[in-house]
């Protein structure tokens, strides 16, 4: 058992300043050695992203200074989503993203208004907003086989739950003088669409009102034959109207701004429905039909601070303040055991589902890096409890291995003709398929800071 009580650093650790000022702290508590090689390999590679994070700290600060609102995201936990953020030319970390199955976040949910409420006061004291942007997606091209799994393809209801949530961001957090008029908005809140194969991001605005980005690619592409040369910025002005036109300054959402401030709004609005045109011409060429096929995923992320693991289709990410932490954790679980099962059919070893949980911290707060720790070994305990409770169960274990069939079936295999290996390795060693990983991380570097597997939770 590791020593958590105090934030001591180990030999192995070590200190240094980069290039643009930045303190780093590597603490290897856990010898990577020690663990999955594959899983190894996604901690090696952490150090590259944290370093891209780092290098992007002038463009988010450019966003910051550019733009009049701070970015909420919440999206699915599908793999197929973890790229909204680039596609609306966010850079990493310049938002939040809040993951769920289908986006549920309950009725009421305390730690999501806490979280709200502490984006709000950090917003309001840079003289910024918070923008909300609730993501739903569907398939464009398999709508009714491969769309959103949460709300069973069944689109609308996804949609109208996330309208209710939307009215309900935009209603709650105001300030509004004695005669109920809003004196002063704290959030604006916006439905959007994703459709994960064609990687428009379109916006529903009063009335059920569309800004499509796609309208304006392919406005594009009547214009211009050379696809190369296409510039974006001739159809700039052309958004903007579009979005005067679908926001119009009399929408209830932007009751307690001024005309100039609502202006404001819709310019960086409309510059990321701009990034999206382009992001959606890039996508084009990589047929991303076939590349957003959903439920690929290999890897389960908990918590918050995944960001740069904006690679579509590798991750689930199931964040921290979700109603339902371990059924969502169980159906990510699940996929991923189904991919890891895909994998041995065609050869490749062994049973493979890594479960990473990680909490980042503040390192000018003393305190924050334990209290993180803990919160995470929590989580951590949670979801592995929750598992040697289901597979130790008879009844549930069958009931589990009855979804996991079905997740099967859905991509062609049949489960009892399933080769003597995989069987052996579903039947004596899931459990030990799992493997745990717990972290927290420094918010300005996000240079992940294993700290306990499995085994010592
Ligand atoms: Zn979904």
């Amino acid at each position: 058992m590791l020593d958590y009580s105090r934030d001591r650093r180990t030999a192995n650790s070590y200190v240094h300043r980069d290039r643009i000022g930045y303190r780093r702290i590597i603490h290897e508590r856990i010898p990577l050695e020690r663990i999955d090689e594959q899983d190894a390999a996604f901690y090696r590679d952490n150090q590259a992203r944290s370093d891209h994070y780092i290098s992007l700290q002038g463009e988010r600060e450019a966003y910051f200074r550019d733009n009049p609102c701070t970015v909420m995201l919440f999206t699915c936990m599908d793999g197929r989503e973890r790229d909204t953020a680039r596609a609306l030319g966010i850079p990493p970390g310049a938002e939040n993203i809040y993951a769920t199955a289908g986006n549920k976040i309950g009725d009421v949910n305390l730690v999501l208004c806490k979280e709200i409420q502490a984006r709000i006061d950090r917003a309001s004291a840079a003289g910024k907003r918070v923008l909300i942007l609730f993501t739903t997606h569907e398939s464009w091209s398999k709508r009714e086989t491969d769309s959103c799994a949460a709300w069973g393809n069944q689109s609308r209801l996804a949609a109208e739950d996330a309208d209710m949530q939307v009215r309900r961001f935009n209603v709650d957090y105001v300030d509004r003088d004695g005669s109920g008029r809003v004196t002063k908005r704290h959030v604006i809140a916006i439905r959007l669409n994703s459709y994960t194969d064609t990687e428009s991001r379109v916006w529903y605005g009063t009335g059920g009102r569309t800004v499509d980005p796609m309208a304006f690619v392919q406005r594009m592409t009547d214009r211009i034959d050379n696809v190369a040369g296409y510039d974006t910025r001739a159809v700039t002005a052309e958004i903007l109207t579009r979005f005067r036109d679908v926001f119009p300054y009399s929408d209830d959402r932007f009751e307690g701004l001024s005309e100039q401030a609502w202006e404001a709004v819709l310019r960086q609005m409309a510059g990321m429905a701009e990034a999206n045109v382009r992001y959606i011409r890039q996508a084009a060429k990589l047929n991303p039909a076939d590349l957003k096929h959903g439920h690929r995923e290999k890897r389960v992320l908990v918590g918050r601070g995944w960001e740069m693991y904006d690679d579509p289709n590798e991750y689930f990410i199931v964040s921290d303040f979700t109603p339902e932490l371990l059924r969502e954790g169980k159906i990510a679980v699940t996929y991923v055991l189904k991919n890891s099962i895909l994998d041995m059919i065609e050869g490749r070893p062994g049973l493979h589902v890594p479960i990473h949980i990680n909490v980042p911290y503040d390192r000018e707060r003393p305190g924050d890096r334990g209290g993180s720790i803990r919160h995470a070994m929590g989580l951590g305990r949670a979801l592995r409890a929750d598992w040697l409770e289901r597979l130790g169960t008879p009844d549930k274990r069958m009931a589990f291995i009855i979804e996991l069939k079905h997740a099967l079936q859905h991509d062609g295999v049949d489960i009892e003709k399933l080769p003597l290996p995989v069987w052996d390795a579903l039947n004596e060693r899931l459990f030990d398929a799992l493997k745990f990983y717990i972290s927290v991380m420094p918010r300005d570097t996000r240079l992940l800071e294993l700290v306990a597997t499995g085994d010592d939770l």
